[in-house]
């Protein structure tokens, strides 16, 4: 084992020097990050936004969603007035940037503009991402997108300071659990040192990531557990369960509020894989799949239509609970 925070970067010298003259050329930059945006890709984003915009560049920031809102949870991320509406994104980027996108359909609606971007740089950890980019800085060994986001500052010459780094430091304790998850290697510790000498404050980024929410969740919760199913006998054990939007109606909580409760339910001892099915304000079922490591999540969901990490993935369905558990279950 190395400590050399560069340990492993299969993105190629060529590509980082492409980067960096790219965006170093462009007084203009439109940046995106995938719809439903998470702290790694909010994070990524708002951190590159932030950090070109204090070198007088122009930057537009944005995720394609028809109603766009910033998760509640990430409100807190400095760089907020990067943002725009989708409508107002530039419809012909002459660069476009994204971060923590594996497939253009993950940018949603600005999957058109990113379509027409002159040059279309994708910053990225996923390995399913297909290389949409005309350039692609995907490194899928990093823990987090942030990491790259933070590389790419470092080549810039750019100063990282505490705002910039409370962007990346949201997406790399994110991604990789608070340092519990596979991905936890001594590069992720070695930036989390480099971003907390800044002066952030670790503290306030956990509560607000994942210490807080309305009363109301507490109910929504309950509910979820209550309905927990156990499947001993399904492949490699299953633990799932899932929430409606009458569950949240009930209790007035925005989705994004739901994000988090299949860390509860993936405790389960005697399931090697947890599933939560979260029913969304159009009716359509967001699926989160985590696994301890017997099974690869991420091909399950890709053959549904989804993708992500082997430990970490998610699909949408628009069939009922019980038909998408079915195809699911199939799948193990
Ligand atoms: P989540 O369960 O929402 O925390 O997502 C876990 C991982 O699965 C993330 O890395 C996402 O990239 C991926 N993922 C979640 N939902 C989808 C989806 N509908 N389509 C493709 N990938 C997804
Ligand atoms: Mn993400
Ligand atoms: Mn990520």
């Amino acid at each position: 084992m190395t400590s050399d925070p560069r340990e492993s970067d299969p993105v190629p010298e060529r590509d980082w020097d492409r980067a960096v003259e790219l965006v170093s050329a462009a007084d203009e930059v439109a940046l995106a990050c995938h719809i439903s945006p998470d702290a790694d890709a909010l994070g990524s984003m708002l951190a590159v936004g932030m950090a070109l915009r204090a070198e007088g560049k122009r930057v537009t920031a944005s995720f394609g969603e028809r109603r766009f809102r910033v998760p509640r949870l990430l409100r807190f991320l400095p760089g907020q007035e990067l943002l725009v509406e989708p409508a107002a994104y530039p419809a012909v980027p002459k660069l476009m940037m994204t971060f923590d996108v594996p497939v253009a359909d993950r940018l949603g609606t600005l999957a058109a503009n990113a379509g027409k971007a002159r040059e279309l740089v994708v910053v990225d950890h996923h390995a399913s991402n297909t290389g949409f980019g005309t350039l692609n800085l995907v490194d899928p060994e990093a823990a987090a997108t942030a990491v790259l986001a933070e590389e790419l500052l470092v080549r810039l010459g750019l100063p990282i300071g505490r705002q910039v780094a409370t962007c990346l430091y949201a997406g790399l304790v994110t991604d990789t659990g608070s340092f519990r998850h596979s991905s936890t290697t001594p590069r992720a510790h070695a930036m989390a040192a480099r971003l907390l000498a800044t002066g952030l404050n670790p503290e306030k980024i956990a509560r607000e990531l994942w210490d807080r929410s309305p009363f109301g969740y507490l109910r929504v919760l309950g509910a979820a557990l209550d309905r927990a199913v156990l499947e001993p006998s399904t492949g490699p054990g299953l633990v799932w369960t899932f929430v409606t939007r009458q569950d949240r109606a009930a209790q007035d909580l925005p989705y994004d509020e739901v994000e988090g409760i299949i860390d509860v339910v993936r405790r389960t001892d005697e399931a090697d894989v947890a599933v939560i099915l979260k029913e969304d304000d159009d009716g359509a079922w967001q699926v989160s799949t985590r696994s301890k490591g017997a099974v690869d999540v991420a091909r399950v969901c890709a053959t549904l239509g989804g993708g992500g990490h082997a430990r970490a993935a998610g699909f949408t369905s628009h069939l009922p609970v019980e038909q998408t558990m079915e195809s699911l279950r199939a799948l193990l």
